[in-house]
């Protein structure tokens, strides 16, 4: 046998016992007479021990092992006389009697540790050393388990998994798409899923029931944020339910991944409608570690001079505030920090209103020209200021003062450690709006996507007051990430057919675009409903990681390239012709 144990298995119980591992070098130490070398494998770090009296060549040559060399030692278990409670075979050594080299390395580009000193990039060009190292280890081993507790709980449940094709016709997640161009019909072009949204619904009109995926989607976003050209869904679909059987069936199953995947009991999920995420909390996925609402001021202020308040509230707009607990000492240079933050052109406020309640118990402010100390202390009340408070108040458009507050409120709580790092906060945000209008264009655009069932006793709204539609849409919020969406679907083609055209889709662009599936609903298409949940996010957040690169075993670099097998890549002029493609 190549090895009979594995470097992370043998504990105290094993002494004696002759056994053959293999693994990689990660260190030589030499002490006096002594050579340890910490042998590691997927499963762990095993300590081999030799010993320059009892056999000095073998020892010699331990001693020019390098870095990640990949050897096959055989020898005793024993005793450590030195034990190191930090790992699980600290108790044991292995006395080696002699080792083979299986492969030589050259010396690393970065250090193979947690800790490690190779830049991001490097390391991605790297991955295949970078995934030895034992945390990016552990959060695939993490990953597998959590896709494992998935399928164990759906096949429970009756879902089966069902594949789908990649080489696709477009699919509306209103991201663009990646295209594949045809050979055999030159000017043709394939186009990647965004998701099996439409075929996992005709899915559902073939009778499969329940239906689920682990599934990879490709959208060409630009690369803002923390997004990934290629990412994985969980991609589920059921008929014959209502939102309620969703709600219950997925909080089921998230609540069994948390436990076989972490030991973690989650309590129910709450549930919150998308106007209140807004209202108290300026965001459609807001993390309720924490409290700090949202307090909204326009029929509570008192009557002053104090334009800016009058002005939003004249134009429609609102003021609003937060009470950051316990910050009330800010120093000027902290309470300037605030208000750049809500000045950054994404957020775009003109500035920010603060109330101080000093320990003290006076009440400072940067309104106190307009406000008199009872008028403050008014204020307050409204946010249950207690001494020590600060309170921070935003006037503007709605949508703005929500954003900047909804910002701040998280910022703030980083900043004051206002949660424990360890809790969850898991809910459901539902009942989003169908349609919104675009800021730029100021057309009708789909919400979630243009298959999502609107609210019956919202309809009446279609055609007067759009916007004003609720549809049957929900998301997992978890720590403040949306880590699936879903909704009831449509499945008459008369309601189909109204909401392409309120789109502004002409019959013959729905013809070309979605006919297909159209012309299943003519069959008898169940009702159903379905959600999927982004897999990778979700394991960043199970595994401590910041970006959705840390949960993926080879991401894109920021950029959107692969570092490490140098893609996109310029392709040869003759695969271009034989593709009909001609490069501008
Ligand atoms: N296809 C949707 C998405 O990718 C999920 C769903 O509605 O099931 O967001």
């Amino acid at each position: 046998m190549f090895r009979t144990k594995n470097c992370g298995e043998l504990r105290l119980n094993h002494k004696g016992e002759e056994v053959t591992l293999a693994g990689w070098v990660q260190r030589v130490r030499n002490i006096g007479h002594l050579v340890f070398i910490d042998l590691r494998d997927r499963y762990g770090i095993t300590q081999l021990s030799f010993d320059q009296n009892s056999n000095k060549e073998l020892c010699e040559s331990a001693t020019k092992l390098g870095r990640e060399y990949v050897i096959q030692v055989k020898g005793n278990v024993r005793e450590r006389s030195a034990k190191n409670a930090n790992i699980p075979t600290g108790e044991i050594e292995i006395d080696v009697h002699n080792f083979v080299i299986l492969n030589e390395s050259e010396t690393p580009p970065f250090t193979i540790e947690n800790n490690t000193d190779g830049s991001e990039e490097l390391r991605l060009k790297y991955r295949y050393l970078d995934i030895r190292r034992p945390h990016l280890k552990d959060t695939l081993i993490t990953r597998a388990k959590m896709i494992k507790a998935m399928r164990e709980y759906l096949d429970e449940q009756g879902f089966i998994e069902i594949e789908t094709p990649n080489l696709i016709k477009s699919t509306p997640e209103g991201a663009r798409d990646f295209l594949v161009p045809s050979r055999l019909q030159h000017g043709s072009f394939y186009a990647l899923p965004q998701s099996p949204q439409i075929l996992k619904q005709l899915l559902m009109v073939a009778g499969m029931d329940r239906y689920y995926q682990v599934v990879k989607c490709y959208r060409d976003e630009d690369f803002r944020g923390d997004r990934q050209p290629e990412f994985t869904q969980l991609d589920c679909e059921m008929s014959f339910v209502e939102q309620e059987d969703i709600f219950q069936n997925f909080e089921g199953m998230t609540k069994h991944v948390f436990k076989q995947a972490k030991g973690i009991e989650l309590a129910d999920f709450p549930r919150i409608t998308f106007a209140d995420a807004m209202k108290y909390y300026g965001s459609d996925k807001p993390d309720l570690r924490f409290d700090c609402k949202i307090v909204e001021l326009n029929a509570v202020l008192p009557k002053t001079d104090f334009a800016v308040f009058n002005n939003a509230i004249e134009n429609g707009g609102l003021v609003a505030g937060i009470n950051a607990k316990k910050c009330a000492n800010y120093t000027r240079k902290q309470l300037d920090e605030i208000t750049e933050f809500v000045k950054a052109t994404h957020r775009g406020l003109g500035g920010i209103v603060n109330i101080r309640f000093a320990e003290d118990g006076t009440v400072k402010s940067s309104i106190d020209k307009f406000f008199n100390e009872e008028q403050l202390r008014e204020i307050g009340q409204q946010f249950n200021a207690e001494k020590g408070d600060l309170i921070l108040i935003a006037a503007d458009k709605i949508s703005k003062v929500r954003k900047s507050l909804g910002d701040l409120r998280l910022d703030l709580a980083k900043k004051e450690n206002w949660f424990d790092k360890d809790a969850w906060s898991v809910l459901w945000v539902i009942d989003f709006p169908l349609f919104e209008k675009d800021e730029e264009t100021g057309d009708i655009i789909f919400v979630h996507h243009p298959f999502c069932s609107p609210h019956p006793e919202d309809l009446q709204y279609f055609d007067s007051d759009p916007t004003r539609v609720r549809a049957q849409t929900y998301d997992l919020v978890m720590n403040g990430n949306e880590i699936l969406s879903g909704s009831i679907r449509i499945h008459q083609k008369d309601l189909q057919d109204r909401v392409f055209a309120k789109l502004g889709l002409t019959p013959e662009e729905v013809d070309a675009k979605f006919g297909f599936m159209l012309n299943a609903f003519r069959y008898g298409a169940p009702p159903h409903g379905g959600c999927a949940f982004g897999l990778d996010r979700w394991v960043m957040l199970m595994t401590g990681g910041e970006t959705i690169r840390d949960a993926m075993a080879f991401p894109k670099a920021s950029s959107g390239k692969d570092l490490m097998m140098d893609a996109p890549a310029v392709v040869d002029v003759k695969q271009l012709v034989e593709l009909g493609i001609k490069t501008i």
